[in-house]
C-alpha cells in the first residue's frame, strides 16, 4: 500500500472493513500460493461510482446525499450485491463489501460477480416519501452501470423489499417496460422469490447445524442445538431475527438478542415469536417486558455456545475479543470480526463460520430469484429451501476440505475456496487487451 495516490491506498485509509478484506485476501493468497498477478488485481475494485443524490425533503428544503455503487470483479458474471442505507457508509466500506461479494458468489458456485452499493444516510430520519425519492434518484444516477446482465442490486442494512420495488420501477420507467431482473429481494407480487426474505438467516442456521455436526465428528465437545444449547444474536434485523427464530424452532435456547436500541436477556431463553411481535409493534427491542436489559457489548461477552453477530462490521475487535467466550461464532453480518480479533479467537479454539459462507443464503436465493424471473417460472418455497440447503451444504463441505488440507483457519479456507474458482476463471479469460 505504498502508492499514496492510488485508488487502493485511498480505500485502505478509510475503512477497517476494506483493510480487513484485503488482509484476509493476502492471507489466503499466501496460503494457497496464488498467482501474485491475480492477487494484485483482486485487491482493487473494477469500477467505483460516486453519485450525488439530491432530494426535496418534506419541509421543502433540498438535501444532497452521497451514494456509491462499486463493482469489484465481474469475471464470473454480472455484479451482485446489496444496497446499504447507513449514516457511516463510505466508498471504502462499500468497496470492501463488494470484494466480499466476489468471493462469496464464487465460493457458492454462482455465475455472478461481486458488487455493493450504499447511500450515506440515516434511514430512520426519512419519511416514506423521502425514502422513496432518495431510492428513485439514486437508481437513476447509477442506472448506466446496473441491469439484469450488468449488475443486480438487492437489500442490505437499512433497505428492504419496498426499496427494491422502487428501484425496479424507476429502472423500468426509464427503459419503457418492466425489468424485474434488475434487482432481487423484490416483493413476491412483482417477481420476488418465495423464501428470499428468510434465506440469509435460514442459511446462517444451516451452517451452524453443519458446524455442530463437524465439531462432533472431530471429537470436540458437543453443541446439540437443543435445549442444552445457548445462543445470543447481535443485530435483530432481516438476518438476525430470522436466524434467531430458526434456531429457536430447532429447540436451542436463545438467551439474548440486541439491536441499535440495546439488548434483552433471559437466562431461561427468550420466546422469539413473542419478541418478533414486540418489534413489529414498537420497531425496536427496547421495552420488551419478559427480559432484563443488556448492552450490546455485554451480549457479545455472554458465555453462550453459539454467538451470531448479525448487525454490522467490526463489532469483535482487538479491544473486546478477550471477553468473547462463544464456542461457535457464526458471522451473519459481513466482517463482524476484525483480522486481529479473528486470530485470537482461532487460537483459543473458537469455531468461526466465516461471513462469505455463513450469510451466503441471501445471494444464493437472490440468484434463484433472478433465474426464476428470467424463465418466468416460479418455484415453491420448499423447492427454494431444499436447493438452498444443498448449495450451502456443498459449500460448507468444500470449506472444511480446504481447511483440513491447508491446516488453516476457516476464514482463510473460505476465501481460498472463493479465490480458487475465480483464479481459474480469470486465467482462462486472460487480460484484455
Ligand atoms: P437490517 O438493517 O435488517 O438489520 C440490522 C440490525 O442490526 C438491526 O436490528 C439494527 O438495529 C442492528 N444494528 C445496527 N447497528 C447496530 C449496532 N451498532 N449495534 C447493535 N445492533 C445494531 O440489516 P440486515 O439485512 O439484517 O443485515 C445485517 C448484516 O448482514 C449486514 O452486515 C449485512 O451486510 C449482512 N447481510 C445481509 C444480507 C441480507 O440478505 N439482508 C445478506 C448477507 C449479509
Amino acid at each position: 500500500m505504498s502508492d499514496s495516490k492510488s485508488l487502493s491506498s485511498h480505500l485502505w485509509d478509510f475503512s477497517d472493513l476494506y483493510r480487513n478484506a484485503v488482509l484476509q485476501l493476502e492471507e489466503a493468497a499466501t496460503t494457497m500460493r496464488l498467482d501474485p498477478n491475480i492477487a494484485e488485481r483482486l485487491k482493487v475494485p473494477k469500477r467505483a461510482l460516486i453519485v450525488s443524490v439530491p432530494i426535496r425533503l418534506d419541509d421543502g428544503t433540498i438535501k444532497v446525499f452521497e451514494g456509491y455503487r462499486v463493482q469489484h470483479n465481474m469475471t464470473l458474471g454480472p455484479g451482485k450485491g446489496g444496497i446499504r442505507f447507513h449514516p457511516e457508509v463510505n466508498l471504502s466500506e462499500v468497496a470492501g463489501l463488494a470484494m466480499l461479494m466476489t468471493f462469496k458468489c464464487s465460493l457458492v458456485g454462482l455465475p455472478l460477480g461481486g458488487a455493493k452499493g450504499g447511500i450515506r444516510v440515516d434511514p430512520s430520519q426519512l419519511s416514506r416519501q423521502e425514502a422513496q425519492a432518495l431510492t428513485r434518484r439514486y437508481t437513476s444516477e447509477i442506472n448506466m452501470i446496473i441491469g439484469p446482465d450488468k449488475d443486480i442490486p438487492a437489500p442490505d442494512v437499512g433497505t428492504d423489499g419496498q426499496h427494491m420495488a422502487w428501484m425496479m420501477d424507476t429502472f423500468s420507467q426509464e427503459k419503457g417496460f418492466a425489468v424485474p431482473g434488475v434487482v432481487t429481494g423484490k416483493p413476491i407480487e412483482i417477481g420476488g422469490s418465495l423464501g428470499r426474505a428468510e434465506s440469509t438467516g435460514r442459511g446462517v442456521v444451516y451452517t451452524i447445524q453443519h458446524a455442530a455436526k463437524h465439531l462432533a465428528a472431530i471429537g470436540k465437545p458437543a453443541v446439540k442445538l437443543d435445549g442444552s444449547t445457548t445462543v445470543s444474536v447481535h443485530g435483530f434485523g432481516k438476518v438476525g431475527a430470522v436466524a434467531a427464530l430458526e434456531i429457536y424452532h430447532l429447540g436451542a435456547k436463545v438467551v439474548a438478542v440486541s439491536d441499535v436500541s440495546g439488548g434483552i436477556y433471559n437466562k431461561n431463553g427468550l420466546n422469539i415469536p413473542d419478541v418478533l411481535k414486540h418489534v413489529s409493534r414498537n420497531k425496536v427491542l427496547a421495552g420488551y417486558p419478559e427480559a432484563e436489559t443488556i448492552s450490546n457489548e455485554d451480549l457479545l461477552a455472554l458465555p453462550v455456545d453459539v454467538l451470531i453477530p448479525a448487525a454490522i462490521d467490526g463489532v469483535i475487535t482487538e479491544k473486546n475479543v478477550s471477553r468473547v467466550k462463544a464456542k461457535i461464532i457464526a458471522e451473519g453480518a459481513n466482517g463482524p470480526i476484525t483480522t486481529d480479533a479473528l486470530k485470537v479467537l482461532e487460537e483459543r479454539g473458537a469455531f468461526i463460520i466465516p461471513d462469505v459462507l455463513c450469510n451466503a443464503g441471501g445471494v444464493i436465493v437472490s440468484y434463484f430469484e433472478w433465474v426464476q424471473g428470467m424463465q418466468n417460472f416460479f418455484w415453491s418455497e420448499n423447492e427454494v429451501n431444499a436447493k438452498l440447503a444443498e448449495v450451502m451444504e456443498n459449500a460448507f463441505r468444500k470449506v472444511i476440505e480446504i481447511q483440513q488440507s491447508y491446516r488453516c483457519g476457516m476464514k482463510t479456507a473460505a476465501l481460498i475456496a472463493g479465490v480458487d474458482r475465480l483464479n481459474r476463471a480469470m486465467l482462462l479469460r486472460g487480460l484484455f487487451p
